[in-house]
């Protein structure tokens, strides 16, 4: 009878005990070699799906429940963070599985335990910890995060907006902008919250809402911007692969016009005739080339950084000389440039930038979408 009321109760982990856990385990599912980050989404919400498995089972017929005197444990001491290991789902189940249990006794999982906590604590020491931003508003959702190599950071939480955006009317867009800033507003307050350095984002949506996007961006932390490697079905941001090399040409036509088009052809070639189609007036333009321009020629962070700052340099050189009363950006080129670009926007130097979407079915191919 009191064995029975003692064996119901369960406590809870405080706040700072399911953090020492998540942390100590790096986010990452403890199981010997497995690793897989523990941030998903499910059903549209992003979890901290990580498990909290028992090594010690709770319950009375549940996995090793039988060594919990042998191991010097009580109903009360097996909710303590050293008989809690994360782990993914599958593994869980393993290790709890009436079919497979036998085969992990307490003493392997407490060494699996104690192995994963040692390399994070040794991966870690010079790790920060971060919050993840996903935006994902074309295609299906991601469900989790996959890293190319090993993650930089440790991911202690994310947000995510990852509703397919399919109104591209001036409202569509509007609303496009307005979720863009609750969005922005959340991850600044997990930020805070959590008293993360790095803010780690996840971009893959049209190219207006993530300029938008990247305008956003203040310098509360440090951002690391990853890019979708589609073919992998992985997130890069370094790598020793970049060009380097890149081959960035400038081309400028300047006739003191009011407004000036910006043509940046990066993953494709903005042609001159398609902004002719819906920048009516007399227009200034400077153009922005790489040789053979493709979806993968510009996917490390190196290259990047060294495009955008290349693009605002120039462009804020121009601005020093001439006053327009607007900029149009006609854009073909990767999701992390174009949050780039909206970062390197000064609203001091910069008039109010017109955004335009690409699309090859309509007529015009370049739609306006939204202004910042
Ligand atoms: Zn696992």
């Amino acid at each position: 009878m009191t064995n029975d009321k003692e064996e119901r109760k369960r406590r809870d982990l405080t706040v700072a005990e399911n953090y020492h856990l998540w942390v100590a385990c790096g986010g990452m599912c403890s199981f010997d070699g497995c690793r897989k980050r523990l941030i998903e989404s499910t059903s549209g919400e992003l979890t901290n799906v990580g498990i909290k498995a028992h090594i010690i089972g709770h319950a009375k017929n549940s996995a090793r429940h039988e060594y919990m005197e042998e191991y010097d444990f009580t109903y009360e001491t097996l909710e303590d963070v050293r008989n809690l290991m994360l782990m993914c789902y599958d593994h869980s189940k393993i290790i709890d599985d009436k079919k497979t249990r036998d085969l992990f006794p307490p003493g392997l999982l407490f060494t699996m335990k104690e192995k994963h906590e040692n390399w994070v604590s040794s991966w870690s020491a010079d790790k920060k910890e971060s919050i993840a931003l996903i935006h994902k508003r074309t295609g299906g959702p991601l469900f989790d995060i996959e890293y190319e190599s090993p993650a930089p950071y440790i991911l202690l939480d994310a947000v995510e907006n990852q509703t397919v955006f399919d109104d591209f009317t001036k409202e569509g867009w509007e609303e496009g902008k307005k979720s863009n800033e609750i969005l922005y507003q959340k991850f600044i307050e997990k930020i805070r919250e959590k008293g993360a350095k790095v803010g780690e984002i996840f971009p893959l949506s049209p190219i207006p809402l993530l300029v938008h996007l990247g305008s956003l961006l203040t310098d509360t932390v440090s951002y690391s911007i990853y890019q979708f490697d589609r073919e992998a079905g992985q997130w890069v941001s370094d790598s020793t692969k970049s060009n380097k090399d890149i081959d960035l040409r400038v081309s400028k036509e300047i006739n003191h016009k009011k407004e000036l088009a910006v043509l940046v052809s990066i993953s494709g070639i903005v042609k001159m005739d398609s902004v002719m189609e819906v920048v009516t007036g007399e227009f200034d333009s400077i153009r922005f080339d790489i040789d053979n321009p493709g979806l993968k020629r510009l996917i490390y962070r190196d290259d990047v950084i060294f495009v955008q700052s290349r693009i605002k340099d120039e462009i804020e050189k121009l601005l020093q000389h001439q006053e327009y009363n607007k900029i149009h950006l006609f854009y073909a080129g990767p999701a992390g440039l174009a949050i780039e670009l909206g970062r390197g926007i000064n609203p001091n130097i910069w008039s109010e930038i017109c955004l335009y979407h690409y699309n090859n079915r309509t007529n015009p191919k370049y739609q306006y979408a939204l202004s910042i």
